[in-house]
């Protein structure tokens, strides 16, 4: 195993993906970054700033709810970088709607990114993991597959999906050297977190529900993802961790 760790990042052109591509860079890893193609002035400023940290940076664009893409991307990255270590399953949508009104292809569009596309990045990086005996999986869910919130649940069974997923798939991998588990934000200030925070009434009323009275950052869940990426966790798989500055405490 070479020294520099390797880290695939998807949804990294903005929020918390960015961070985490940044915040990884920073830890010393070498980041390959994936986001939908339209996001490409953003993901090559993120690879830029990872550049300019001494790091190397990959771009790699794929929508995650396609299998083909990617299956290529992971090809992509394995190639670049020879291995990663770790990946983290980023990528998400949001869209509100009421469950009496939802549209099918609303439901379709929410668990195929933010489930299915979760599964099957970690399907095609399987193989090379478990050829190595060695790998991170990180998978970013949600309080709201925990608690959830009106208009979302959609969303909420998607990110449920994530984590049921991820406490089986830790089971399955544990023997071979690799760990899984969740990082679960709270409400974070990024684009899709304005969804719930655009309301002022809304947005004070979520830092009321908080331990510790605010909002939180991209930044805040850098740590969380960066310790479940790491060796420092090495003998833990198959968990959840809120980060959401005090909202659930389960
Ligand atoms: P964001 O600001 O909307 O960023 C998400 C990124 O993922 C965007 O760049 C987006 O690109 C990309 N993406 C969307 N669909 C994709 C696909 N099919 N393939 C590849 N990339 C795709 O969201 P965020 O707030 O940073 O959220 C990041 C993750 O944290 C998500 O999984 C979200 O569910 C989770 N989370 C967020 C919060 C919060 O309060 N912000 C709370 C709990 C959990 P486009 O813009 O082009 O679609």
């Amino acid at each position: 195993m070479s020294d520099t760790r390797t880290a695939l990042v998807t949804g990294a052109s903005r929020g918390i993906g960015a961070a985490i591509a940044l915040g990884l860079a920073k830890r010393g890893y070498d980041v390959a970054l994936n986001d939908i193609e339209r996001q490409k002035d953003d993901l090559d400023a993120v690879a830029a700033q990872i550049r300019e940290m001494g790091q190397r940076a990959e771009v790699l664009f794929a929508d995650v709810s396609d299998k083909a893409q990617v299956e290529a991307m992971v090809q992509q990255a394995l190639e670049a970088f020879g291995q990663i270590d770790a990946v983290v399953n980023n990528a998400g949508i949001l869209i509100a709607g009421t469950v009496d009104g939802l549209p099918e292809t609303t439901w379709d569009a929410v668990m195929d990114v933010n489930a299915k596309g979760s599964f099957m990045v970690i399907q095609a990086l399987l193989p090379a993991m478990k050829a190595r005996g060695y790998g991170r999986i990180v998978n970013i869910a949600s309080i709201g597959g925990k608690h959830g919130a009106p208009e979302q649940a959609h969303y909420s069974a998607s990110k449920a999906a994530v984590m049921g997923f991820s406490r089986v798939l830790a089971q399955e991998v544990g023997p071979l050297g690799i760990t899984v588990n969740c990082v679960c934000p709270g409400i974070i200030m990024t684009d899709m977190g304005r969804v719930n925070l655009e309301d002022p009434q809304v947005s004070n009323a979520w830092k009321a529900k908080t331990a510790m009275a605010r909002i939180g950052d991209p930044e805040d869940v850098v740590g969380p993802v960066a310790f479940f990426a790491s060796d420092d966790s090495a003998f833990v798989t198959g968990q959840t961790l809120n980060v959401d500055g005090g909202i659930v405490f389960s």
